[in-house]
């Protein structure tokens, strides 16, 4: 008798036990992460954008935080991809450049979630080369995909589903299909949902054709940057606006592959505008000056959809209840270059489109309106969706999860925050933490001597902290050293300046601890002191023809 009480008593307890960890499985948190292409911080009213307001995007921040230092490893689109999928810098993962295919075969924090018990989802572009592994369902552009009647790939299958509409939008459709409809409720999700827009070459979807056509965008101060106190990079790139901004860039045809209906609403959009600038015949600094509006109104409009469709999946949390239990974070895969240094495009650790936009709610667990400047990285990312998971983080991922910073509270006697481009409210609460890193490592790679690569930028390594950043042009033999306190937009390396040379020292060491710690190979770019003066570019690694990044 009494056996079969203890048994039955047992039983009630395992019983009891399982249901527990079953609840203790089913109520953890959803993790949303809403991913754009080339959207600049400085686009962003949460970061203080002087040229659009983003209402939809600013609730994440204000119902979260707003992390101002965040900072991508190699600032293009599939090899920023490929860090955040495998928290490993770009020679670990294999992914350099953008002529590179990804190994969906290694580690990712997909997979390690899906171990978990995640159920996991990537719907809008994932730019990667190959089909997405890891992921429970897929829905992706086939490349970079157009902005208008996107085919999309359905979990690897080659043969593309065609769609009639703007990419961004559609994106948005399908993300909310899966969310409503197409994952297990009783299960935690991870949804990538990532869109192609803002990146080049701009195209508004029709709602916005004409938003901003009675508006001057300001300006950036060094529109007309003539790249003197910088090296020879900065000098021989081809991505500014004066010279490499195409017609196409400009919209002076309207784009291929629209539907007869979409390109009548186009063309009554643009006709007009373009006749007005034939017939106006600028030249010189008019004619940039023009470039320059026409480039930004575009790009804006295409944030301005993006911001509409980041609100409507932010309405359908709130509505099906899924807010409370969700983590939503959104940022883009680096910044990008808006007129700044007169340029456009990305590559370059400068400051513009080094910097990532970065922002996570969690109800009750992150506090809404605080602000954090300590410096994390893309390298971070795949860390911290594990930890928010309760999944283990695998040793050899090199960055650290930002959970810990994104759940601490304001402190006390915040420091000033570092000196920055871009700017906040100063009502937000700041939870900067004393210590979590002291500096992060950057490496570019999409450079061959022998042949044009877009937009030749020469490649370079480099270190920044929250005051200097040394940057080593290792194919040219040549450095530059930036003080973002004294020229935060960075118009002279002070890399030749007697007062700086015990600092420079000291970031030579910190740029050469940071290759060994990350395991850099010496033949790319590990050349921490003074490179031999014979040194030449590396020979070519493939034959292959690059893609549009
Ligand atoms: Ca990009």
């Amino acid at each position: 008798m009494l056996r079969s009480v203890l048994r039955t008593t047992c039983f009630a307890i395992v019983l009891i036990h399982t249901a527990t960890s079953v609840f203790a499985a089913d109520s953890r948190p959803n993790i949303i992460f809403i991913f754009t292409d080339d959207h600049a911080a400085h686009a962003m009213s949460a970061y203080g954008s002087r040229i659009n307001s983003t209402p939809n995007l600013d609730r994440i921040a204000n119902g979260g935080m707003l992390f101002t230092n965040c900072f991508c490893t190699n600032s293009i689109c599939g090899p920023s991809r490929a860090v955040i999928q495998t928290g490993k810098h770009s020679h670990l993962n294999g992914f350099r450049d953008n002529g590179d295919r990804f190994d969906g075969s290694q580690q990712t924090f997909p997979k390690l979630l899906q171990k978990a018990g995640y159920q996991t989802a990537v719907v809008g572009k994932w730019h990667l080369g190959t089909a997405p592994e890891g992921y429970d369902y897929s829905e992706v552009l086939k490349g970079q995909g157009p902005y208008y009647n996107p085919p999309m790939l359905v979990n690897g299958n080659p043969k593309p589903v065609k769609h009639t509409g703007y990419t961004t939008d559609i994106i948005t459709d399908l993300a909310l299909k899966w969310l409503q409809g197409k994952r297990d409720p009783n299960k935690p999700f991870l949804f990538m949902f990532q869109h192609k827009a803002p990146h080049r070459n701009w195209q508004p979807g029709p709602k916005y054709l004409n938003m901003y056509d009675d508006v001057e965008i300001p300006e950036p101060d060094n529109l007309f940057d003539d790249w003197s106190g910088r090296g020879t990079a900065a000098q021989t790139q081809d991505m500014s606006i004066r010279k490499t901004m195409n017609a196409s860039d400009l919209k002076l045809s309207p784009p291929g592959g629209l539907t007869p209906e979409q390109l009548a609403v186009w063309n009554k959009a643009y006709e007009p505008k373009n006749k007005a600038f034939r017939e106006a015949k600028l030249e010189g600094d008019d004619l940039i000056r023009w470039k320059y509006q026409r480039y930004m109104k575009d790009y804006l409009r295409c944030v301005a959809s993006v911001d509409d469709n980041v609100g409507r999946v932010l309405d359908y949390l709130q509505d099906a209840g899924l807010s409370e239990n969700t983590v939503v974070i959104y940022s883009s895969d680096q910044g990008f270059y808006l007129g700044d240094h007169g340029w456009f495009d990305k590559r370059f650790m400068y400051e513009e489109s080094y910097r990532m936009p970065l922002m996570a709610s969690w109800p009750g667990r992150i506090k809404p309106g605080s602000v954090n400047h300590n410096l994390v990285s893309n390298l971070d990312f795949a860390e911290t969706f594990l930890e928010i998971a309760g999944a283990e983080i695998p040793g050899d991922m090199q960055g650290k999860s930002l959970l810990s910073l994104m759940q601490a509270g304001p402190v006390a006697n915040p420091a000033a925050p570092p000196a920055m481009t871009i700017s906040y409210s100063d009502k937000l609460l700041d939870c900067t933490q004393p210590e979590f890193r002291d500096s992060l490592y950057y490496h570019y790679y999409e450079f061959e001597a022998d042949r044009r690569t877009a937009h030749m930028v020469r490649r370079h390594c480099g270190v920044r902290n929250d005051r200097y950043k040394l940057i080593h042009f290792y194919n040219l033999g040549e450095w530059e050293f930036y003080d973002l306190e004294k020229d935060k937009r960075e118009m002279r390396s002070f890399y030749d300046d007697p007062q700086y040379k015990e600092i420079i020292a000291q970031m030579k060491i910190r740029l050469a601890e940071l290759q060994k710690e990350y395991q850099v190979p010496d033949d790319t770019g590990s050349v921490p002191a003074d490179p031999p003066s014979n040194h030449v570019e590396p020979v070519k690694r493939r034959p292959q023809p690059k893609k549009a990044a």
